[in-house]
């Protein structure tokens, strides 16, 4: 059946059909190599090599040793899928139809997703003479059967009837109760027509009539829930067209799908529709900063695998800080997406292609080049015989998405292409993130490819200072020059834009917090209500934060069970300064408010006392907890809510990881948090971390202890490799000293817990007992 009309006009596969349609599908052969050095060919990963297994490699990155076999697969694929003649022309199709800028703002304000968007895109391909090159297509509506495979019949009546005169008193209203979201009297037509699109070419290109295609849509679709539209999305169209290839046309063979997801914002909606589904690989790469970038979630982390059937089938890379450049894309390519993707074989791939991680957005802080894009889609094409079908997501500078949309067409079309932009290194975090998700234990033993070692002899860079807003720092310099895009495009000054939108939406949304919980109400709260709360949570537009920012919004119980349980003594932790007692003083936190809070629990683990003397104590064990939980064992424990980023610092303190740096008397910390969200997730999971950029030290290992009031409670120890150690007398147990035991004592009577015999006898019996 064909989509929208129940005539079948679409050729069926098989037969002189489907011979016809594989002598129009494109030949590797015709496609030209990717030059990255712009003196000496490079081979096209998607090449199969003569000679060598090929590698994924490229000059940014150095190349991971293939697995093997692959070679092999790949040259049965490349002949499988090479029934095109030399020399045949792909078949690029281009959906673009202007009824999908019907949906703008209802007042004309400025929104960084306007229609100007498709425009400016169609017109760059016209003037590069791109466009007709390509099959033109049209947008069809969605039916509403396909549509209802991902969203709920509420949210699917909502977008039905929202641009229909019966709203036009409380559109506003009703899109205010969304995160990101306007309506207007053309949006309607163009939610349908975007997911209608999709699906549109997806059909022909699963079919072999078109080689690959490209779907100029918006409204956009990823952030787009089951039951509710978000983050300028409302309806998720990638996952639709998805759900329809898999379940409404199962004569076209596709029953493995890949959606690569490259815009800069996490594809939320799109990893939830598929979470338990093995038969969709969904690969998102993005901007995280440890939770603080839209959509704010902790579900954009590593730790976010699939679950079910689906457990392995869902990665995220998520990207610690902006500025991510080609480089750091290209590694997450060769090192992540690439192996699996060999390893998945997919039947075709859907690119959530949104172009805001492109440089000079203003949204999304990242820089990649037009040629960083091509290189990205080159790498693909090696898959699926090349059915690739890009759907527009985000890209909010018009010259941006229209040159990295047009560099894109013509990856698409075989043309060749020189990589020129300036060589960049890839970022250290961009090497821990790769690393976070390659040594995921549960990833590996889906994608044994991921055991591959990265290369150590990588040439790095440090991370980026955040001195002024991403904003302001995407000018209009940094951007490929596009003259030819008229005037009153490209003078308009996206940084503006931004401004305008933040400081109106700023004054419009009044943040509820008590009614933030509304978000995951029941599949009701979609239909709109007249009179409820206006409800607001991080938008799209929120600028990026360092992660001391980010992490000072997050409260954790800290949950101390040694000399931390007087509170004068832990203050030395924020405030700086020492107590009685103590031989040096604590540097303290970035943050020196107080605690928020103080609550003691008991807890079912060992307190032991180890090492024979310390720094700030002298002579004498201090306290550690066995990260065993032993249900004939309690401790006491003092607890402090904190911020995450206050608990970083108290960790990097107990560590010894903070120096005096006596040039110039300035502090020196660690430069990134030991816990972020995503360490969280794992330790919330796991019940225990241990750091390993800093396994040797004493408390290098965060454990779990619980929650309380809905925040975790943790707790830094020892590992359990210590704890065997101890036992073994490799380590010294060793009595507390008297001034050491006496802080300890005071933080229980004080605390109200034992009185003074009885905490006296509490320390001392923990440390005659032997492990
Ligand atoms: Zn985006």
């Amino acid at each position: 059946p064909d989509q929208n009309s129940e005539s079948p006009e679409l050729p069926l596969p098989g037969g002189a059909q489907r011979q016809h349609a594989q002598a129009q599908a494109r030949t590797h052969k015709t496609r030209g190599s990717t030059n990255l050095r712009g003196n000496q060919p490079v081979q096209s990963s998607r090449l199969p090599h003569r000679d060598a297994p090929p590698q994924f490699s490229t000059p940014l990155c150095p190349p991971v040793s293939p697995p093997p076999g692959r070679g092999d697969r790949r040259r049965r694929m490349a002949a499988a899928g090479a029934a095109t003649p030399v020399g045949a022309a792909p078949r690029v199709g281009l959906l673009y139809d202007d009824r999908m800028c019907a949906h703008a703002t209802p007042d004309g304000e400025k929104h960084p997703e306007n229609p100007e968007r498709l425009r400016a895109i169609r017109r760059k391909l016209d003037a590069e003479g791109v466009a007709s090159r390509c099959v033109d297509m049209k947008a069809k509506e969605a039916k509403e059967k396909y549509i209802a495979s991902v969203h709920t019949p509420n949210h699917i009546k909502l977008i039905r009837d929202i641009s229909s005169k019966e709203y036009d008193y409380r559109r506003n209203k009703t899109a205010r109760k969304f995160n990101s979201i306007y309506f207007n009297e053309g949006s309607s037509e163009s939610a349908f027509l975007a997911a209608g699109s999709v699906i549109e070419v997806a059909e022909k290109v699963a079919a072999g009539e078109l080689s690959s295609a490209i779907a100029l849509v918006r409204p956009p679709g990823h952030h787009a829930e089951h039951n509710e539209p978000m983050g300028f999305c409302l309806f998720n169209n990638v996952a639709i067209a998805a759900n329809y290839l898999l379940n409404e046309r199962p004569d076209l063979g596709i029953n493995k799908i890949l959606i690569v997801d490259w815009d800069v914002h996490h594809g939320n909606g799109t990893q939830k529709m598929f979470y338990s589904d093995p038969r969709v690989l969904f690969f998102s790469v993005h901007r995280f900063d440890y939770g603080s970038f839209y959509p704010c979630e902790g579900d954009a982390s590593h730790c976010f695998i699939g679950e079910g059937a689906g457990e392995g089938y869902n990665i995220n890379v998520p990207w610690e800080h902006g500025k991510c450049s080609d480089a750091d894309y290209v590694a997450a390519w060769d090192h992540v997406l690439l192996p699996i993707a060999e390893a998945f074989d997919p039947d075709i791939i859907l690119l959530s292609a949104g172009f805001d991680a492109a440089m000079g957005d203003p949204l999304g802080g990242c820089c990649i080049t037009p040629d960083g894009y091509a290189l990205l889609l080159t790498k693909l094409l090696g898959f699926a015989k090349g059915r690739i079908v890009m759907a527009l997501e985000g890209g909010y500078n018009l010259k941006s998405i229209a040159n990295s949309l047009c560099a894109c067409t013509k990856v698409l079309l075989g043309d060749n292409f020189t990589y020129n932009s300036p060589r960049m290194q890839p970022f250290e975090s961009t090497w821990r993130v790769i690393q976070m998700v390659m040594v995921r234990d549960e990833l590996k033993a889906y994608w044994p490819v991921l055991s591959s070692k990265l290369p150590d002899n990588v040439p790095l860079r440090s991370a980026p200072s955040y001195i002024e807003p991403y904003a302001s720092s995407g000018s209009e310099s940094d951007v490929e020059d596009v003259s030819e895009l008229p005037d009153a495009i490209s003078s308009v000054n996206v940084t503006q834009v931004v401004d305008d939108v933040l400081s109106k939406h700023i004054t419009m949304l009044k943040l509820d917090e008590d009614n933030l919980a509304t978000k995951n109400t029941s599949s009701d709260s979609v239909q709109a209500q007249d009179d409820g709360p206006v409800v607001a949570s991080t938008r799209i537009y929120d600028l990026p934060f360092t992660w001391r920012s980010a992490l000072s919004k997050v409260y954790v119980w800290y949950a101390s069970f040694g000399s931390n349980m007087w509170k004068p003594r832990f203050l030395c932790y924020i405030e700086g300064g020492k107590v009685d007692g103590m031989s040096i003083s604590c540097f303290g936190s970035h943050d020196t408010s107080p605690p928020r809070g103080t609550m003691w629990k008991t807890v079912p683990h060992r307190l032991f006392f180890g090492r024979s003397s310390t720094p700030c104590w002298g002579t004498g064990g201090v306290a550690f907890l066995n990260p065993e939980i032993n249900y004939n064992d309690e401790s006491y424990v003092c607890m402090y809510k904190i911020t995450l980023e206050q608990f970083n610092d108290v960790l990097f303190q107990e560590n010894r990881l903070v120096k005096d740096n006596s040039e110039d008397g300035k502090l020196e910390s660690p430069s990134s948090p030991l816990i972020g969200l995503s360490e969280i997730e794992s330790v919330s999971s796991n019940k225990a971390l241990h750091l390993e950029p800093i396994k040797d030290s004493w408390y290098s290992n965060v454990l779990h202890l619980g929650e309380e009031d809905g925040l975790p409670i943790l707790t830094m120890t020892c590992p359990s490799t210590a704890v065997a150690q101890h036992k073994s007398g490799e380590l010294p147990l060793a009595p507390p000293s008297e001034t050491y035991s006496a802080t300890l004592i005071k933080g229980l009577v004080e605390g109200k817990q034992l009185d003074a015999n009885e905490a006296a006898n509490y320390i001392s019996s923990a440390a005659a007992r032997s492990l």
